[in-house]
Parts: structure tokens; sequence; C-alpha cells
């Protein structure tokens, strides 16, 4: 029997480990490809702090609702690195 899953058999354990793998590389292609397909004038691109050009991981949608309502913007790496929580 699975040490982690009492239901299971060491054989379904595996399987499980396995399907959760799969799913976790299929989610981060699709998160590369729908980064890669960002276009810059559908986005902030800059840091809200200091203006720089910030990866295009961080690119926040205009049409993003909290950039709407709560005026969410992009933050370069050592902006970020100066504070201690996320304001
Ligand atoms: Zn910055």
């Amino acid at each position: 029997m699975s040490d982690i899953f009492p239901e299971m058999t060491v054989e379904q354990e595996k399987q499980w480990f396995a399907e959760q793998q799969e799913a976790h590389r299929v989610e981060l292609e699709r998160e590369r490809i729908e980064i890669a397909q960002r276009k810059a004038v559908d986005h902030y691109i800059r840091c809200r702090d200091c203006g720089a050009f910030v990866q295009k991981w961080r690119w926040v949608r205009k049409d993003h609702p909290q950039a709407i309502s709560q005026g969410w913007r992009p933050m370069c790496g050592s902006c970020f690195d100066n504070y201690d929580n996320y304001p």
C-alpha cells in the first residue's frame, strides 16, 4: 500500500505523481506560450517605480480587472527587491 495515500496501492501512487507532473508540465508550457504571444500594445510594460522596461513575464494586461480598478502595474526586479513585502 501507498505510505502517502492509504487508499492507494504503490502503483496507483506512482501513477498519481506522474499525472501531477504531467499536468504541471502542460501548465508551464501553456504559460510559456501565453507569455511569448504577449503584445506590448496590450500591456503595461514599464516598472511603476523607476519606469524601466520589465521582463515580459512581468507585464500586466491593460484590460486586467485589477489594472483597471486598483491601478495594478508591473515592477522590475530591483524595485521589487526594495520592498520587504509586496506593497
Ligand atoms: Zn523599477
